[in-house]
């Protein structure tokens, strides 16, 4: 039995726009996508994209800092 509208993120193939945390769908990026280290980005608009392309290393250290 399943119940609708519940679990909508769950199973979705998300990425997380480095930029402004959005949720964005990998197969069809809205801002399209930027390869950095290895890594794509992807992001929720262009704006996001050029932001980050002009200082990636800005939005990943804010991404990865974990206070305690
Ligand atoms: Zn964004």
């Amino acid at each position: 039995m399943k119940v609708l509208g519940v679990n909508i993120f769950s199973k979705k193939n998300v990425e997380i726009d480095p930029v402004c945390r959005m949720e964005v769908d990998p197969a069809n990026p809205p801002g399209g996508k930027h390869d950095y280290n290895d890594k794509a980005y992807y992001f929720c608009s262009p704006g996001c994209r050029v932001s980050f392309s002009k200082d990636p290393e800005k939005f990943l250290k804010s991404a990865t800092a974990h206070p305690m």
